[in-house]
């Protein structure tokens, strides 16, 4: 049912040159279910020559057959939805239904940034002299470096891969050595799609080793970072060294502001749905629930009966709408938080425990009497866990909205466009959306600022990153 994942470098799926694997474990049992090949140095020797042939290559073919490559493997992509749902709810415990809607939605990523390939203008700037044209000309970067998390193997790679694709560029992804095989597939529909040899490229490994030796390669010329910010900061401290250009898509701490003109009942059944969704392993997850006191309770009270509603299992039974954390490491770390938090005085109003001994499986938790001093109100949960804070007034909320040094998503709900204005306009995020759930389309920039990174993996933006201006100007003789 599960494969054994292997390399792909060269056009070639193949074990590590050492023959190393690591185990892969169903985070809904602890059942170890297959392995993932281990790269050494040797394997990334090769992937970098491969990359640098493939982007040689790949340079040369027009936008308009890159797109139609790229439009082939969405079909192969969609036409495998099922196949490949499974195995990712096998390796990272989400739901099936999530799952699927995860590769589907890879698909539409890779038909937007088709799309986006053939209108990769350059533009004509009015020159000062007679018979000059000067021309601004996008070229492509060149081979990049690719890491991606485990939250949503394919998702995470699909929005690299895709911008790289589509601007000419090569790629090597050091995809999640804990849910290897769904981006594998994911590959392998470019492969099938009939992407030349050495343009797209996938190791496995230790992370720090690969990207230590990927990121000051002078083959690389780009590089491409998902997960948390301390590994993002060092990641792009070294691509500064090596003069490489950067994209980090990086932690969040997302505060979602309810006012108390909003519809109080759509914002906690909304925003319940957002929290629980994978576990809460989402960057973009809310996690501060800023709620404007004459509503808090009613607000409360609706949101600890949507997450009593949530279905915890495993994510292959029917019915489910939460499955395991990811990892081993999710519960002592949710575990560490909440004793913190309890200790200084937080009421856990629902959840709070691991269900069960076997599997990662942590109840929907929602905490209020929650303050400043405790850890969970400054460092990133990462999990299903919601905190409850009211505030009195606008100063006040956009004051706590923007404490933390993190800036990716945030939300708000209100009836009064002044106020949707105001603090759309005030809060330090990358990303706002008012009164419904509205980020991560393909067609919308998709980012943050301050610790939660730069550079936009969605929208027209997103191929930039992947793109150098050369600007030519040219005289007549
Ligand atoms: P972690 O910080 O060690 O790893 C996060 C990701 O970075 C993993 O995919 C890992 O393989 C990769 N990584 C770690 N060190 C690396 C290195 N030196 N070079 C290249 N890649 C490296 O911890 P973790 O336990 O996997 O995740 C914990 C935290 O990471 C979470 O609390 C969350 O804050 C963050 N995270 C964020 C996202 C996201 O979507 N932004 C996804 C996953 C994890």
């Amino acid at each position: 049912m599960y494969p054994d994942v292997q390399l792909l470098i060269d056009g070639q799926w193949r074990a590590a040159s050492g023959g190393k694997t690591i185990p892969v474990l169903n985070p809904a049992t602890e059942e170890v279910i297959g392995t993932v090949a281990h790269a050494g140095r040797g394997d990334l020797d090769e992937a970098l020559a491969a990359a640098e042939k493939g982007f040689a290559t790949w340079r040369k073919v027009s936008a308009f057959d890159r797109s139609k490559l790229m439009r082939k493997a969405a079909d192969i992509l969609r036409g495998r939805a099922d196949a490949i749902a499974r195995l990712l709810t096998l390796e990272q415990g989400k739901p099936l239904p999530e799952a699927k809607m995860e590769v589907l939605a890879g698909a539409d990523v890779i038909d937007w940034f088709a799309e986006e390939a053939r209108r990769a203008y350059g533009r004509v700037i009015p020159a000062r002299a007679e018979g000059v044209y000067q021309l601004v000309v996008k070229e492509p970067v060149g081979p990049v470096a690719a890491f991606t998390p485990w939250n949503f193997p394919i998702n995470q790679v699909v929005r690299k891969l895709s911008a790289a694709l589509a601007a000419g560029c090569s790629i090597i992804v050091k995809a999640p050595e804990e849910t290897p095989a769904s981006p594998a597939e994911l590959l392998r529909a470019f492969v099938e799609a009939g992407v030349p040899a050495g343009v797209v490229n996938l190791v496995y490994g230790v992370p720090a080793e690969i990207s230590e030796y990927l990121i000051p390669h002078p083959v690389i010329r780009k590089v491409t970072f998902t997960g948390s910010t301390p590994v993002g900061k060092k990641l792009a401290a070294l691509a500064g060294e090596h003069m490489k250009r950067v994209t980090m898509e990086l932690g969040g701490h997302a505060p979602a502001i309810v006012f108390d003109d909003a519809d109080v009942e759509a914002a906690s059944r909304i925003l319940a749905g957002s929290k629980f969704r994978n576990a809460g392993q989402v960057c973009v997850s809310p996690t501060r629930f800023l709620v404007q006191e004459k509503v808090f309770d009613r607000f409360v009270d609706g949101f600890v009966a949507a997450a009593k509603q949530v279905k915890v299992g495993n994510g292959l039974e029917e019915g489910v709408t939460m499955g395991p954390l990811a990892n081993d490491r999710r519960i002592p770390a949710m575990e560490a938080l909440l004793g913190d938090a309890r200790q200084k005085g937080a009421e856990v109003r629902t959840g709070g425990e691991r269900i069960g001994n076997k599997g990662y499986f942590f109840a929907p938790t929602v905490v209020t009497n929650v303050t400043r001093q405790m850890r969970v109100m400054n460092e990133e949960p990462f999990g299903p866990m919601a905190l409850m804070v009211p505030f009195r007034d606008f100063d006040e909320v956009v004051e706590e909205a923007n404490r933390l040094p993190f800036g990716l998503a945030s939300y708000a709900f209100t009836r009064s466009a002044k106020t949707a204005q105001a603090i759309a306009s005030q809060v330090e995020a990358g990303m706002m959306t008012i009164n419904h759930l509205g980020l991560a389309l393909p067609e919308v920039p998709f980012g943050g600022i301050k610790d939660s990174g730069y550079g936009s993996e969605g929208g027209s933006e997103a191929i930039e990153a992947y793109l150098n201006p050369k600007f030519v100007s040219q005289a007549g003789l």
